[in-house]
């Protein structure tokens, strides 16, 4: 009998190991504890693929030779509970679809700017002429490319989840970004289980692969020193000079990437991506893109012309002089504090949403010098009001986009930027940040 596949949540990721388990021979089964897509349920059916929804019937997972796991499904539920004591195998997409191809790898994590650099390194290849895909958190899911696409470069997002089930798969090269504390709810609050997570990135690296990771990080630095990553080690910096293959900033405006000594330059003016944030994610995704031996001016020029995804500081218009910029992916604090950097004009700021344990502290400097006044776009804003009296002078409350558009758009005055960045998840208001942000930016244009 052939080995039984089961996977578990029918998203992005699960029905692209599916397609892929299928290809490969295996009794494939999906089971979805909600409802699935239409868009995934035909393609489950076109592939004669087995799924329920709305349902995990446990004799038909429990039969698994192994099972492959949605990141969404918390380890701690009870099904995954009960597959790791009949001990079979649960493991990621990413895990399951590395087996079946032999394309480099680049795999970017971090708490923030994943997305960005991944979509940067992407971007940076593509124009390179290489044939490239583009997956993990973001695109198409790599299985489902693994399974019908044939790319000799993989540049993938990976999350801590996507992370905790990998086991014996191999980045090419590792991007750790960052690590500051995030979803500690699915690490047991621990914020030394949600870092070495991140520090999965590196694992099974030999010396022919690269781990690049940020030494101004501290976290990431105590972690490195922990864990010892076996891979090339490539840092980058915009506090300090560093030696060997690494990227560092020169004179505040010149980005210098060194890789096996030979030298790119670039000034930060020429990036498409304004921000300090922007600085690391240039860097981190120049070293990677050298790596694998794309020519300086590519790197150069794909800088320049990048446009990123929605909702990261993304320019929405500028009204009677008051800018708008929607940020509403910033949906930690670390990430407001970088949106709040970035903003070189008095800055009338919305915030709030689910609050994730946010320490508001870290904040307080940033906020004194630029905020002239907080709108909470929040169900419950105690939290935010009660960190900010003192220290901002206005602070309303708003529970739809549009007040808080309506709001700031009263508070502005011509030079001044209105910023939603909420540095908390949006659920308790909208459907996701992607919808926190369309509703932002459909209020903005009808003013
Ligand atoms: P992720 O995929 O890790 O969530 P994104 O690229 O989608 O990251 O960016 C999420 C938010 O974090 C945005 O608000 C963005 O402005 C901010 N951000 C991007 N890069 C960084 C970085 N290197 N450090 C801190 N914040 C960042």
């Amino acid at each position: 009998m052939s080995k039984r596949i089961v996977i578990l949540g029918s998203g992005e990721s699960g029905v692209g190991a599916a397609v892929l388990a299928q290809a490969k021979g295996f009794d494939v089964f999906v089971s979805d504890k909600g409802a699935i897509k239409d868009k995934y349920k035909k393609q489950l059916a076109e592939n004669n693929i087995p799924f329920e929804e709305l349902q995990h019937t446990e004799e038909k997972i429990i039969n698994a030779s192994e099972v492959i796991k949605s990141p969404g499904i918390p380890d701690k539920a009870d099904l995954v509970k009960k597959l790791r004591s009949l001990n079979i195998p649960v493991i990621s997409e990413i895990e399951f679809a590395g087996r079946y191809t032999n394309a480099k790898k680049i795999c970017i994590t971090g708490s923030n700017g994943k997305t960005t650099t991944t979509l940067l390194t992407h971007h940076i290849l593509q124009k390179a002429g290489y044939n490239v895909g583009l997956g993990g958190n973001v695109g198409k899911s790599f299985a489902y490319q693994v399974a019908k696409e044939n790319h000799d470069y993989y540049v993938l997002e990976l999350s801590s989840f996507q992370l905790d089930g990998m086991y014996d798969f191999k980045a090419d090269v590792a991007v750790l970004l960052n690590i500051t504390p995030d979803h500690l709810d699915r690490y047991e609050y621990k914020f030394e289980n949600y870092a070495l997570s991140k520090l999965r990135i590196a694992q099974n690296q030999t010396a022919a692969d690269s781990f690049i990771y940020c030494a101004d990080d501290e976290a990431t630095l105590e972690y490195v020193n922990k864990v010892k990553p076996t891979g090339k080690m490539i840092p980058f910096s915009i506090n300090k000079k560093l030696e060997g293959d690494a990227a560092y900033l020169e004179n505040e405006t010149q980005i210098i990437i060194n890789i096996n000594q030979n030298q790119l330059i670039m000034t930060i003016d020429q990036l498409a991506l304004q921000g300090k944030h922007n600085v690391y994610n240039a860097m981190a995704a120049s070293i990677a893109s050298r790596i694998v031996d794309v020519r300086k001016d590519v790197v150069r020029e794909s800088m320049t012309d990048f446009v990123n995804a929605e909702h990261r500081l993304e320019f929405v218009a500028t009204i009677n002089g008051i800018e708008f910029i929607n940020d509403s992916k910033a949906t930690n604090v670390n990430s407001a504090w970088y949106a709040l950097e970035t903003m070189d004009k008095p800055v009338v700021w919305i915030a709030g949403g689910t609050d994730k344990g946010n320490d508001y502290t870290q904040l307080f400097e940033l906020v004194k010098a630029k905020v002239k006044a907080i709108v909470c776009l929040g169900e419950d804003n105690s939290k935010i009001i009660e960190a900010f009296s003192g220290v901002v002078d206005v602070i309303v409350e708003a529970k739809t986009a549009k007040e808080a558009v309506a709001h700031s758009y009263q508070i502005g005055k011509k030079g001044d930027v209105v910023l939603l960045s909420p540095a908390c998840a949006s659920f308790d208001l909208f459907e996701n940040y992607e919808d926190r942000g369309m509703q932002f930016k459909g209020a903005v244009r009808g003013l």
